[in-house]
Formats: structure tokens, sequence, C-alpha cells
């Protein structure tokens, strides 16, 4: 199989690449892409030799280039948005693992999409942005869409073998989404305002990006899953759940009508889901340690505070407001969480942002990609407007 890793020097794409180097008969990396991460990047490439490799601007490209040449690495390097479209859709690759973070992977994603590629998605906020054309395309074009995400691939794990998107069909009456809690979960409320990116990145189980941490310790990434699951399953806002389990051993669950619940567990280790994801639907070595059920000892089950967690609420809501609402909530989330990152936002604000977002943003439809980046422009510039005349509390 023949691979291009989108975001390969992120957390998602170095996982990924650990997986794809134990099998290297199986795996044949064509295209790797990072931004600014030159050194890291150059590494990459001495190692799996793909013919391009993409980053972020002209000099991070005169960067790389000097590198590989010094190496003796013959990859062609490109630069660029058009740079990142262009190897998510090179006729010679099968599989596109997406996990460029943010919305800056929404193009290269949706191009994988119109190829007909196997598309591992990593990169949720392109589903949250534009999760009925994604979808409609990926369906046109008969691209293959497997679950990144640890919940979405212990979901598909656990739906029928051959689902087609009938939550009634399949006997399916919810889907139960687990989330850790992150890092604040017993936090006393009032401590709360003063937590800092610091503590906002150090997740409990998971070692992830700094953005996705952030969305973990609000509870957003759950938000964003929600709405993510609401396209890949076709399933309503009420059918799907969220319960916290702070072990994060159970990655989710599917509660069928004849009462049977299957879930899937393991390790939180990414490399499980990236390696399922990749040899699908056969099942190859991972590196993930067995799950030692007896050290593990307890599992643990709690119902979200909505007053803990009001990220979780607005994803509900933008949900159910169909439309724009979802790309809105993204580009505003996306806006807040660098905002607190660089200290000119407290965390608390964070909700608060996007929720005045939400409020000023009009409704509108998103028919094609020009609406949905529209709807991301209008986001960003409403929640940058907003936090500069207010701080961020939208009064
Ligand atoms: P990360 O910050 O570690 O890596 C992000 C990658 O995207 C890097 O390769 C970076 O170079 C690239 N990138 C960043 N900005 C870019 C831009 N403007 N243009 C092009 N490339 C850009 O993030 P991550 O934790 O690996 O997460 C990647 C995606 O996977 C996110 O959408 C996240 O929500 C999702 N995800 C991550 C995890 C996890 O465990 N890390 C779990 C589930 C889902
Ligand atoms: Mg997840």
């Amino acid at each position: 199989m023949k691979l291009t890793v989108l975001g390969a020097t992120g957390s998602i794409g170095v996982s990924t690449l650990d997986v794809v180097a134990r099998h290297p008969e199986r795996f044949e990396v064509v295209a790797l892409t990072g931004h600014s991460q030159v050194e890291v990047l150059a590494a990459q490439c001495r190692q799996f030799r793909p013919a391009y490799a993409v980053v972020g601007s002209a000099t991070a490209a005169q960067q790389l280039a000097g590198l590989l040449g010094d190496s003796g690495v013959r990859t062609e390097v490109l630069h660029g948005a058009d740079a990142l479209v262009a190897v998510a859709g090179l006729p010679e690759v099968d599989v596109v693992m997406a996990a460029i973070v943010g919305a800056a992977g929404l193009p290269p994603t949706l191009a994988a999409a119109r190829a007909g590629k196997r598309i591992l998605l990593a990169n949720k906020e392109a589903l949250v942005m534009a999760g009925a054309v994604f979808m409609s395309e990926a369906r046109r074009a008969g691209a293959l869409l497997l679950p990144i995400d640890s919940e979405h691939n212990a979901i598909f794990q656990s739906m029928p073998y051959d689902y087609s998107g009938d939550m009634a069909r399949g006997g399916i009456r919810r889907i139960l989404l687990t989330a850790s809690g992150g890092p604040f979960r017993t936090t006393p409320l009032d401590a709360l305002t003063q937590i800092t990116p610091e503590q906002a990145v150090a997740h409990p189980n998971w070692v992830m990006g700094r953005k996705i941490s952030v969305d973990s310790a609000t509870m957003m990434n759950k938000g964003l899953e929600v709405i993510e699951a609401h396209w890949l399953f076709n399933a309503p806002a009420e059918k799907i759940e969220v319960v916290i389990h702070p072990q994060s051993v159970i990655h989710s669950l599917v509660d069928y009508e004849d009462g049977s619940v299957l879930a899937q567990l393991g390790n939180p280790d990414m490399r499980t889901p990236i390696a399922h994801a990749l040899a699908w639907p056969q099942r190859i070595e991972s590196g993930v340690a067995p799950l030692d059920l007896f050290a593990v000892g307890q599992l643990n089950f709690e119902r979200p505070d909505p007053a803990r967690f009001p990220c979780l609420d607005l994803a509900y809501r933008a949900l159910r407001a169909e439309g724009n609402a979802a790309a809105v909530l993204n580009a505003a989330n996306e806006v807040a969480v660098a905002a607190f990152l660089e200290r000119r936002l407290p965390f608390l604000g964070i909700a608060g942002l996007i929720a005045a977002t939400l409020d000023a943003v009009p409704a509108a439809a998103l028919p094609d990609l020009a609406a949905v980046l529209e709807a991301d422009r209008q986001g960003r510039t409403t929640a940058t407007e907003l936090l500069a005349r207010t701080g961020g509390t939208g009064r």
C-alpha cells in the first residue's frame, strides 16, 4: 500500500510512521508533510525516502532541501496549501492519513476524498466544518473513510460489519462516546479561573498535540467528536451520549436494541486505531502493550457536569442548529484556544468567546466548499473582533 501522511511531524503522524516502520513489506511512503518542523521532517525523509515532502513556506522548503541534499536523499520538496492538495490526490497513492490539526487540514483531506482514497481520518475539524460536503464527496468518489479518533475507531469496530448509516436497521439504540474528563475533571470549579496553558496541555492519559490537549481540558474535544460521530455514523444528536470514563480503557460503546452493549478496549495509545485502519479488515502488530485488566482494576463512569464543561453543550447546540453553526463553532474554538495558549484569554473565557461568536454570526446553509470556507472565515473574524473588543467576554 502506498501512503501519504499529512501532518507527519505531529503526534498522530509520528505514531503512524512508528506503525508503518514495523511493516516495511506492507507499506510504502510516497509523501510526507509538516508545517515548520523541518528537522523532524528531514529525519523522517531519511528513514522513509518518500518521493515528495511538503512544508508550509518557501523558507522551510529551502531549509529542508538543503538538509536532504546534504544526506543524499532524493525527495522532491514542495511547499504551500496547493502542494498539500496535490500530494493528497496523487494517482499512485492508495491511503491518505489526514493528521493536520485544525481547519488547515480541510482542503487536502477533501482532495483525498474526491480522489477516492482510503482516508484515515484524524483531522476531526475537517468533518466538523464540512460534514455534509465531505461525506457526499467521499460517497460520490467511493472513498473509504476509516476513523482514527480513538472513540470513532472504537465505534466503527463495535458497529455491524455491514453498517450503512441506518441505525434503526442496524438495531442500534445509541452511541456511547467515552471521555476521560481531561486534567480538570475533579478540580474545584473556582480554581478553574487560574488554569495555565501548561496545566491544560498536561493530559492524564493521552500524549497529544497542544490544540487537542486544550480541547480535552474544556471537553470541546468531545463536543467536536459528537459532531464527528454524527457525520461518520449518520447518528442524530439525541442518539449520541457522552460518558466520562476516567481510565480511558473503553474507547467507546454501541448500545443495541436487544440490550447488548459492544465496546472496544485497549491501552490509551493511538497506534491501535492507526494500525487498525491501516490494515483493515486485517489486524497487524502496532507496538501497543497488551491490556492488563488486573493492573487496570476498575472501570468508572460519570455523567458530564454541564457547569464544568459548557463547551460540550455549545457543540450539541451547533450540531442541532445545522448549517454553518458547526463551522463557526470550530473556527471560534481555534481562535479561543490559540488566544488561551498565548495567555490572551483565560481558560474560562474559551467557552464564553465561542458562545458569543455563535450568537453573533447569522445562520447560513453550507452547500459547498466555498460556503464552508466563508463560514470558517466569518467565525474567525468575529471571534477575533470579540476578543479584541471585549477580552472574550462577548459584552
Ligand atoms: P499536532 O499538533 O501534534 O500535529 C499537527 C500536524 O499538523 C503537524 O504535522 C503540523 O506540522 C501540521 N500542521 C499544523 N498547522 C498546519 C498548517 N497550517 N498547514 C499544514 N500543516 C499544518 O496534532 P496531533 O495531536 O497530531 O493532531 C492532529 C489531528 O488529529 C487533529 O485534528 C486532532 O484533533 C486529531 N487527533 C489527535 C489525537 C492525538 O492523540 N494526538 C487523537 C485523536 C484525534
Ligand atoms: Mg478522541
